[in-house]
């Protein structure tokens, strides 16, 4: 029978470190962080071999006093908290006093430091735990702290480090978050003697955004604030023609430190929806200020996630306010040609390309050559119809509806179509309203344009004063849907048909189970559903906008959204999801035929969207070209 004993300190101290040093960015960002803690204004960073050999940091800081120079060492000292409640009430990087020792467990340190106030500094080395004697050390105030020599007592560790460039690369991540959340802080990072980064005081975040990450992302950047409050968030955002396949360019931090939050990024994502293609990720650069209090930092080993109190205000807070952003900033979509023959890629097609401001794209979505954008090409631009100041037109669904069952409408409302904004957004957005006043069918207003024309059953063509302007006419009508369910819904006056004979559909278990798990969403959405018994569920009522297709159809394509594992946590959000997903379904699809009074109705209907550019997925709707360009693409100018 194996006995128990207690370990011996120096194992403890190692396995201690095995939570907090995973390689060397986690010294580093122990370290800057004691260096931000006491006060610094000015760091100097320098590395020898991606950190495994040598991590040397100097600060200009408070300094440490050199009787207290070996407790720094020692487990559980600080000098950061002095109560458990403190715990909950932190507004230092560090609090734990663990990371010192840790780091002289695994490497080879020489601490020195000398307290501004003094005229001597001290300083003291520590050897896999072993240490020296306390010498005098006559260096700047400040601290000055080496570490050598890496995991050299811990051999399977050391295997683990990867090779010296993706160590710095690490190492360069961690600069780049402190130097983000400290944008007052000189900052200068050496690699084996040369200059990788110099950050001045005075460069503010803006200029160590670009600094760090290019001058397109700078000049794509938009400035938020919440403005004061119990929480507050500011930072930058980038224009949604700034995206990328993954969510790295998205930093998030509380209280000045960086943390990693699905959540929150979700709530980030989820501001831009509509704006970005599936798989596409916004970039921004947030930064919350919340009481200590209601944030709780000390959920994680190397504290690189929080607790908030209140997840789903932050979750809102972050929606809410990226949102009222994009739809304050002009992000008309514009459309490139190619400017010569030359630019027509092989097989004959054009190389079109989107944009939505006037930069080269990075990755066109109609590019076939993904990034390769030429600024010299010229621009078409795709843009709005201006809204028309009159009241709306009166409204049926685009398409006739099946004159199916006798229905009962709860509650009862006139129809009328609507542009619409997000409950969460629409005070603080100026944008035009139309009131609820159906209008009889002939008092449309004129549309501004000529002949309109449907090809392939699946886009219009139209005639624009500024040229010629291709529609996607199922991406459009999915849009005009989805923006109608969306304002009727939070304004409480969805349409409902009832079925007269509510319609059994037998599911398998696991799709049973999620439908009845989300009944008071459904029902929300005008979806009545109530359990019959095993598998199968009766659907007794769906929204009168969408009776162009089965009810049972709009039940199933939400059902497949609803079984998906990566639900959104906020039941406002999953709601627009399913909405979304209802419009898809219901809209007019590629291959259907419309009639030209069907045609005129959706370009009406089109005058009157919030959005109209992008479908709720993020395609866009329309493209137009210009006159103009059309004129020198054939060199007639
Ligand atoms: P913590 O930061 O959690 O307190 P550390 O082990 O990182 O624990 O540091 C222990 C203590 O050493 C700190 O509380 C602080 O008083 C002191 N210290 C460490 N680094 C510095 C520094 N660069 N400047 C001034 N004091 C420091
Ligand atoms: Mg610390």
């Amino acid at each position: 029978m194996p006995r128990i004993q207690q370990l011996p300190s120096h194992v403890i101290t190692k396995i201690a470190a095995g939570e907090v040093i995973e390689r060397p960015a986690s010294v580093v960002k122990e370290l800057l962080e004691n260096s931000v803690d006491a006060g610094s204004t000015r760091i100097d960073i320098e590395l020898e071999q991606g950190g495994t050999e040598l991590i040397r940091i100097v600060d200009d800081g408070c300094g440490i006093a050199a009787e207290d120079l070996r407790l720094a060492f020692s487990s559980h000292a600080t000098s950061k908290l002095q109560s458990a409640d403190d715990l909950f009430n932190i507004h230092t990087m560090g609090f734990r006093g663990e990371a010192l020792a840790s780091i002289a467990g695994i490497g080879q340190v020489v601490l020195q430091s000398r307290p501004p106030e003094q005229e001597n500094g001290a300083e003291l080395r520590c050897d896999g735990g072993d240490f020296s004697e306390l010498r005098p050390w006559g260096g700047s105030p400040g601290t000055r702290i080496e570490v050598r020599h890496l995991f050299y007592n811990v051999p399977v560790r050391k295997k683990f480090l990867k090779s010296i460039a993706t160590e710095l690369g690490h190492v360069s991540e961690t600069v780049t978050r402190l130097a983000l959340a400290n944008p007052t802080l000189h900052l200068t990072l050496r690699h084996n003697g040369k200059l990788v980064y110099e950050i001045p005081a005075t460069a503010g975040l803006a200029d160590r955004i670009q600094l760090f990450f290019g001058g397109e992302i700078r000049d794509a950047l938009l400035e938020l604030d919440s403005g004061p409050g119990p929480m507050r968030l500011s930072g930058f955002i980038a224009d949604p023609a700034e995206d990328r396949g993954n969510a790295k360019l998205q930093y998030l931090f509380v209280n000045g430190r960086w943390f990693r939050d699905r959540n929150l990024s979700h709530a980030f994502q989820e501001a831009y929806r509509g704006l970005l293609m599936t798989g596409r990720y916004a970039v921004g650069f947030l930064f919350l200020e919340v009481p200590p209090d209601s944030v709780d930092v000390n959920v994680h080993p190397t504290k690189s996630e929080v607790r908030f109190r209140d997840n789903s205000s932050v979750y809102s807070l972050v929606r809410g306010v990226v949102k009222a952003r994009l739809l304050k900033a002009n992000l008309v979509p514009k459309l490139q040609a190619p400017a010569t023959p030359s630019d027509i890629p092989e097989g004959g097609e054009t190389a079109w390309t989107m944009r939505t401001t006037p930069r080269p794209t990075r990755e066109s979505l109609f590019s076939p050559r993904r990034g390769e954008a030429e600024e010299t090409t010229t621009p078409w631009e795709v843009r709005e119809y201006p809204v028309p100041a009159s009241p709306p037109i009166s409204q049926r669904p685009i398409l006739p509806q099946p004159a199916t069952l006798p229905t009962t409408v709860t509650p009862t409302v006139s129809p009328t179509v609507e542009p619409t904004i997000p409950a969460s957004v629409s005070d603080s957005v100026n944008k035009p309203h139309c009131a609820d006043v159906p209008l009889p069918q002939w008092d449309l207003p004129p549309l501004p344009v000529g002949a309109a024309l449907q090809v392939h059953n699946a886009y219009i063509v139209l005639e624009d004063t500024d040229g010629m302007l291709v529609i996607d006419q199922h991406a459009l009508h999915e849009r005009i849907l989805y923006e109608q369910l969306r304002r009727r819904i939070r304004d409480g006056k969805l349409e409902v048909q009832r079925l007269l004979i509510p319609e059994p559909i037998e599911l398998p278990a696991e799709q049973a189970a999620a439908v009845i798990a989300a009944q008071a969403e459904l029902t929300e959405l005008g979806l009545e559903v109530s359990e019959f018994g095993g598998n199968t569920i009766l659907l007794s009522s769906y929204p009168t906008l969408l009776s162009r297709r089965p009810p049972y159809e709009i039940l199933q394509s939400v059902i497949d959204y609803l079984v998906t594992k990566d639900r959104p946590p906020v039941k406002e959000v999953l709601l627009d999801h399913l909405l979304a997903t209802m419009a898809c379904k219901a809209a007019v699809k590629a291959g259907d035929p419309l009639t030209q009074e069907e045609i005129t109705y959706l370009l009406h209907l089109r005058t009157l969207a919030e959005d109209s550019h992008h479908c709720p997925h993020g395609r866009p709707t329309s493209l137009l070209f210009s006159r103009k360009d059309l004129d020198k693409q054939f060199k007639r100018i």
